[in-house]
This record gives C-alpha cells, sequence and structure tokens, in this order.
C-alpha cells in the first residue's frame, strides 16, 4: 500500500497546479517519504479541489471523521494542508499544490531543527534532479504563473492604477495579515550556512484566510497595517521584487531575491524575460534629472539596463519585468513606471490561470 499511496501522491500534487513540475523519479518518492507519512500521503490523495470538511475524507477513506480530523491538524501543523474556521464555527480545510504551498509552508517559520534541514535537503534533491533531467522546475506558461506588482507609487501620475496593482491596497484591505520567513532564502540557509544575500528574511506576506492559517500554526506573525507597510517599503529599498501568483485576488505577496526565488530565477534564465511573466509596466527616464550614477543599472534583477549614448540608462523591454526595483532606488527621482503598450490583465483567481493554462497547452498540442 505504502508504494502506490506514493505514486497516487505524485498525480495528486501534478494536479494541483502548473508552478512546479513533478516528475516521477526517485528524489520525489524520497522528498515525498520526508514530508508526509503514508497515512498524511492516502488523506491528501482524498482531498478534492476547493475547500473541505473532514466528513468527505472520511467517506472517501472509510476512516472515522474523528481519526481523520486528528490527521488533518497533524498535517496543517506540518503545512501539508491549510485550515481556517469559517465565520459560521466550521473548520475547512485546503490540499495546496507543492508550489505555492507546501513547499513554503515547511521554511516560513524560519526554525532550524534536524527535520527543517532534513526537509530542506530533500527538497533540494528533488530540485536538482528536475533540472537534471533537462525540464525547468517552473514551467512557463502561457498566462504566465506569476506577476510582477510594480512599486506602485512610482507608476506616473496621470495612470490608471488598478487595485490589484497596489501593494498598500491589498494592506489596506486585507485582515488579518501575517508576515513570515522567506522560504527560498531560508532553504538556502538550512543547506549552506554560508548562503546568504544579505537580503531582508522577514518579507514574506500573507493576507486574509491565508494569513489566519499562517498566524493559527505559528508559521509567521500578524502585523498592523502600518508594520506590513514598513516592512514593504524596507523590502523595496533593498531592492526587492513584489512578486504573487498571476491572479488579481492575492492571498500573498513575497519579496524576491534574483539569487534565491525559484520563480525569478526561472524568469530571469529565460532569454526573454518579459514574456515568462505578467508585467504591465516599464521605467521611464527623465534625462533632465538623470545624473548617470547607475544605480539603477546596478539594482535591475533583471539586466536590463544600459547607459546610452546620451548618458541615459536605456531598458530592454524584452529582458524588463517591470518591477520598479530601479525607480525605488534612483535618488534623483529620475524615474517613473508608465504602461506598456497592450493592457494585460491577471486572471480573476487561481481556477481562471489554472483554466487559462490548460486551454493554452491544449492548443499548443493540438496545433
Ligand atoms: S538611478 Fe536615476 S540618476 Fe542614476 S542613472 Fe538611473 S535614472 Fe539616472
Ligand atoms: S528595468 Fe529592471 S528594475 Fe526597472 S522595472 Fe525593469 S526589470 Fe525592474
Amino acid at each position: 500500500m505504502s508504494e502506490e499511496v506514493y505514486r497516487q501522491l505524485r498525480e495528486t500534487m501534478a494536479k494541483r497546479g502548473p508552478q512546479m513540475r513533478v516528475l516521477d523519479i526517485p528524489e520525489f518518492y524520497e522528498m515525498a517519504r520526508v514530508l508526509f507519512t503514508p497515512e498524511e500521503a492516502e488523506i491528501s490523495n482524498a482531498m478534492p479541489p476547493g475547500t473541505f470538511t473532514p466528513n468527505v475524507i472520511a467517506q472517501e477513506t472509510g476512516r472515522s471523521e474523528k481519526e481523520v480530523t486528528e490527521i488533518l491538524e497533524a498535517m496543517a501543523d506540518k503545512g501539508l494542508c491549510s485550515s481556517v474556521v469559517k465565520r459560521d464555527g466550521t473548520r475547512i480545510y485546503f490540499g495546496p499544490p507543492l508550489l505555492p504551498g507546501i513547499f513554503e509552508y515547511q521554511f516560513v517559520r524560519g526554525t532550524k531543527t534536524d527535520r527543517d534541514r532534513r526537509i530542506a535537503r530533500v527538497i533540494h534533491n528533488y530540485k536538482e534532479a528536475v533540472q537534471a533531467a533537462g525540464a525547468s522546475l517552473s514551467p512557463i506558461t502561457q498566462p504566465p504563473s506569476f506577476r510582477t506588482i510594480p512599486v506602485d507609487r512610482k507608476i506616473e501620475a496621470e495612470t490608471a492604477v488598478q487595485t490589484y496593482e497596489q501593494v498598500l491596497a491589498y494592506i489596506a484591505q486585507a485582515d488579518p495579515i501575517s508576515v513570515a520567513t522567506c522560504y527560498c532564502r531560508h532553504e538556502a540557509l538550512l543547506l549552506d550556512e554560508k548562503d546568504v544575500c544579505g537580503m531582508p528574511m522577514e518579507v514574506c506576506f500573507q493576507f486574509d484566510r491565508t494569513a489566519e492559517n499562517v498566524i493559527e500554526r505559528r508559521m509567521g506573525r500578524r502585523v498592523t497595517k502600518e508594520e506590513a507597510a514598513d516592512i514593504m517599503r524596507q523590502a523595496e529599498e533593498a531592492g526587492l521584487v513584489h512578486l504573487g501568483v498571476n491572479i488579481q485576488k492575492l492571498d500573498f505577496i513575497c519579496n524576491c531575491c534574483p539569487c534565491h526565488c525559484v520563480a525569478l530565477k526561472t524568469v530571469l534564465s529565460h532569454p526573454k524575460p518579459a514574456q515568462a511573466i505578467l508585467c504591465r509596466y516599464r521605467p521611464s527616464f527623465d534625462p533632465d534629472l538623470c545624473v548617470a550614477d547607475e544605480i539603477c543599472i546596478d539594482r535591475c534583477p533583471a539586466k536590463a539596463l544600459t547607459l546610452g549614448e546620451e548618458r541615459v540608462p536605456e531598458v530592454d523591454l524584452e529582458r524588463c519585468i517591470g518591477c520598479g526595483v530601479c525607480a525605488s532606488g534612483c535618488l534623483e527621482g529620475a524615474i517613473t513606471l508608465v504602461e506598456r503598450d497592450g493592457v494585460l490583465v491577471p486572471p480573476a483567481d487561481r481556477r481562471a490561470l489554472g483554466e487559462a493554462i490548460m486551454e493554452s497547452l491544449a492548443q499548443r498540442g493540438s496545433s
């Protein structure tokens, strides 16, 4: 039963989302056995899409509701599923994909236990094996799986900025808000204490129900709106990129560095990164204000900028991912973000994004 349940688990994870490739290789099963007990794998395989209550799993598996609830609670503590209490008092659960989801939950607490190190090792081994097999970890899809959220205060004043493009609008609307340790940078630290890039660590934000789960399971801490805005600004000043899933209603925003973030590294390794992520903006330079100190060129995570003949930066639009890190670092205020041609609108939610990606894959397969 044990081998079969992990084989099914691979299929379950592959169906949950396109953001992380789920290959049938020994390293997947090594990782799965460290993360999930056979009972937890069985419960995972019985989870329906969307939210559910324990009785659904009890019916599917023939286990008692009490036993299923106990296993689900242990899984939620381990970050193998998420859970919140609805207003009417009903506790509901959700089975997340490997990424974004289970992988992040393993490291956002920022702890350094033996189990943390073991998990970091098996996840790392799996990622290495995927790449050794010639596959990219996070496949580039159309529409893209991720989007940048621009540094909103740098968007040109005349532009009508959508709410879903404003970091501060998420902070204003969300309740509660939690902040946790960056999964990517902490995973690197668990593997090698010297692998640090000096970027702030506690900068991973969750909103609303996702934040409730993170706070309840002590994976992160609740922050006020003022503190959240402060941390976001510190992340911008440090040169981190606001990144989220390519949907309008985000339940998390990561602040990513190009050296450790799986999603950002994958996008930037594409020959034309702008095609691999949804980015709606590009920088515009005011030659009267620019003093050609090249700060923006050094800060750009996509290496999209060069100093032009006129001693004003020029942008390679095929590389620019519209993050605004150049603009937030310019001491002269010489950079604003302007809309690119062709307005790109993210899908409404994860289901719409998944359907759009599946449709595009089917069309590619039939063409
Ligand atoms: S950081 Fe500002 S002043 Fe410096 S080169 Fe870039 S646009 Fe010019
Ligand atoms: S030029 Fe570089 S830093 Fe500026 S928005 Fe584009 S990718 Fe970001």
